[in-house]
């Protein structure tokens, strides 16, 4: 039996590894069970070869637990050790700068053990003792029986094994003995270990039997050793690509399309991406890819080896490139990470390229599903944008659908205005928008459906990028005007007209919360709706960013939602109106308004008199008369507005006419929906 230090070099590793790597304690089973599956696969390259003779029998890795012994074990039947392998790959863990290293990195478990290669040593983070048995594969070689409690000493002597290859046997401390449970080593053997290419046994399998769980003499196998991502694309069918996505989801709806990765230069790649069905929640399908190394799996957070928006892919990408300890800083530097995610990118815009050319009606079945994920690449990255632009499409109200260039075609000419820009019509409710879009529709225009999560950036990236295009909303104006054709007629009133109306509407208008109106007027034709609503874009543009975004916008989200309440002064009820109303308040009026015009007169003239004078030369009694003035407009002002106000309370008609505005816009509810019943009635 021989004694010795292991040989570090400067601080004693284990307190470190006891100490600081408290994090990701239960990498040490994925560590011991890759170094169990190497010793396997160098074993059967050198059966293969022809360099091990003996036979190789069935080579499973098996885990065991053993609660009452307190002992975790991974046996495998792979090359097994000579005592020099064990002084040379265990015993010498010789390295430089290591206090530095351990203390920047101290909670960084992955960083340390990849740098330094501690594999095996990770195992000390929850054993008390740890034993090595093993029997190399070398003929005439002696078994070896390795131990160590976790200080720099260890033994290392003769020992007898029947069987080739190596067990090793953790002694698991108090403080983790959760690694005792079956299903704490189940749960992590399913995480790390599913895809391992040598098959990892863990007990019997069970079965349910007279109410209870029973053994049976199966092998209770981890993993499939021949996932789907590293067979050839040319031996795979449909199904085997729907079942392996079940095997990573099986919770999850059969996805809409599949990547097969397959690169082996510059760097080695494999994988499966699948499109899932994501329609409008972006936030609950992120980290469903798998990172493996040589199929060890390696982490879900792939953010820094994928562009954000791949992120909603789900599958598998696999690369030996990828170190299998790696730190997040370390991926967003690495130039190989960088690589593999450019060439990921390529590859998605590809395949969508592909499936858009070769069926494009399977391609526009699917494009409410991808369209989130499509949009969100182009949003983001300008090069995934320049391959977009080729398959990716606009929907009109009628479920029709167009590429950019299409789209150009069809309403280039037709819907370009007097300054020459062309007016991209949409709606984001076809039923709520539905009185707009056929407006439109009657003037021979399209509109075009924009109602998903991204659409407002949308836009406005399609604005920045289409030449001389604007997109605007239907219910944002009237068609006339949002489409300006030539200059629109002039609205024929007298000021006093005008004010009678805007009296008599705003009297009317309903009081809603977080919302104003400004009743304005358009001179349309008599066939045209004679009052209808509308909402600035622009406002209405910065409202839905500002609800997506918040921050900065948020600004715009606190503001009520302003509406115009457009009369169309050409509509011959709204004539009439104009007409009743004169009858009816003429008398009340006009001794109102001659005084108006008596007082008005007066205060001009004054005003006339101070001309060029300097406030101190004006006596204060003019100043005095000239407030004076100013009030008695303002109650003979108030005054007209009471006569107005009177008017309208009486006529039925305004009312009427607001509702069947706010009806048209889904804007009338409850008490006043009922209000607005109750009076059609009557009115017939
Ligand atoms: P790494 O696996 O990164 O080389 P480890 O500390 O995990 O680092 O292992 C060190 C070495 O010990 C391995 O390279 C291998 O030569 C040897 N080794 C570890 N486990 C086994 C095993 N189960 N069978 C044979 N050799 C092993």
């Amino acid at each position: 039996m021989s004694k010795g230090n292991i040989g570090v070099t400067s601080a004693n590793i284990f307190p470190v590894i006891k100490k600081f790597l408290y994090s990701d304690h239960e990498i040490f089973l994925r560590e011991l069970v890759s170094n169990a599956v190497d010793a396997t696969q160098k074993l059967k390259t050198l059966a293969s070869v022809g360099e091990y003779k003996g036979e190789l029998g069935e080579v499973k890795v098996r885990v065991s637990v053993d609660k009452k012994k307190g002992t975790l074990t991974i046996s495998d039947r792979g090359i097994g050790m000579t005592a020099e392998e064990i002084d040379k790959y265990i015993n010498q863990i010789a390295f430089s700068g290591a206090e530095e290293f351990l203390e920047k990195y101290k909670n960084d478990a992955q960083a340390i053990i990849g740098h330094f290669g501690l594999g095996f040593y990770s195992s000390f983070m929850v054993s008390k003792k740890v034993e090595i048995f093993t029997q190399s594969h070398k003929e005439g070689t002696t078994a070896q029986h390795w131990s160590c409690k976790g200080d720099p000493e260890y033994t290392l002597e003769d020992t007898i094994k029947s069987d080739r290859g190596t067990d090793i046997v953790l002694h698991i401390d108090d403080e983790n003995n959760d690694f005792l449970e079956e299903s704490k080593i189940q749960e992590l053997l399913s995480k790390y270990c599913k895809f391992l290419p040598v098959e990892i046994v863990f007990g019997k399998k069970k079965e349910w039997k007279d109410g209870k769980d029973v053994e049976t003499d199966e092998d209770n196998v981890i993993n499939n050793t021949n996932p789907a991502w590293t067979r050839k694309p040319a031996d795979l069918k449909e199904e085997d690509y729907s079942a392996f996505y079940r095997e990573l989801n099986p919770m999850s709806e059969d996805p809409l399309f599949h990547i097969h990765l397959n690169v082996d230069y510059p760097f080695n790649l494999t994988g499966i991406l699948y499109f899932p069905k994501i329609k409008n929640n972006i936030d609950m399908q992120r980290n469903k890819i798998q990172l493996y190394c040589n199929q060890v799996y390696v982490t879900d957070h792939v953010e820094n080896i994928v562009p954000e928006y791949l992120t909603l892919l789900h599958g598998v990408i696999d690369s030996p490139d990828i170190p299998l300890n790696v730190s997040r800083s370390y991926l967003q530097s690495d130039a190989n990470v960088k690589k593999i995610s450019s060439h990921i990118t390529k590859k998605v815009a590809d395949r969508l390229a592909e499936i858009f050319k070769a069926d494009r009606p399977q391609f526009e079945e699917k494009w409410d599903n991808l369209k989130i994920f499509i949009q969100y690449g182009m949003l983001s990255d300008e090069k995934f944008y320049e391959r977009g632009e080729k398959f990716a499409l606009l929907k009109n109200v009628d479920g029709k659908y167009f590429t950019f260039d299409e789209y150009k075609t069809l309403v280039g000419e037709n819907q370009k205005d007097k300054n020459g820009d062309v007016i991209y019509l949409y709606a984001n409710n076809s039923d709520e928008q539905y009185s707009y879009i056929q407006h439109a529709k009657d003037k021979g225009y399209d509109v075009l459906i924009m109602d998903g999560q991204l659409d407002v950036h949308v836009v406005s990236q399609l604005e920045q990028k289409f030449e001389k295009t604007r997109f605007v909303r239907v219910d944002s104006d009237v068609i006339d005007k949002i489409i300006q054709k030539d200059d629109v007629a002039k609205v024929s009133l007298s000021e006093n007209q005008r004010d009678a109306l805007v009296s008599v509407f705003e009297s009317q208008l309903p009081s809603m919360e977080k919302a104003n109106f400004i009743v304005t007027f358009e001179q349309l034709s008599a066939t045209a709706n004679p009052v209808f609503i509308t909402q600035n874009e622009f406002m209405r543009r910065m409202k839905d960013m500002s609800a997506l975004q918040g921050g900065m916008m948020s600004f715009y989200g606190e503001m009520p939602d302003s509406f115009n309440l457009v009369v169309n002064t050409a509509h011959p009820v709204i004539e009439k109106l104009l007409t009743d109303e004169e009858t009816a308040c003429g008398n009340e009026v006009s001794p109102i308004a001659t005084e108006l015009s008596a007082v008005k007169e007066k205060q001009e003239k004054l005003k006339e008199s101070h001309k060029g004078k300097k406030d101190e030369e004006i006596p204060v009694a003019e100043k005095d008369e000239l407030s004076e003035l100013s009030k008695q407009m303002d109650e003979l002002e108030s005054k007209k507005k009471t006569v107005y106000k009177a008017f309208a309370a009486e006529n039925k008609q305004v009312r009427q006419l607001i509702d069947l505005a706010l009806l048209a816009n889904n804007m009338l509810k409850g008490e006043a929906l009922a209000n607005f019943v109750k009076r059609s009635v009557e009115l017939l």
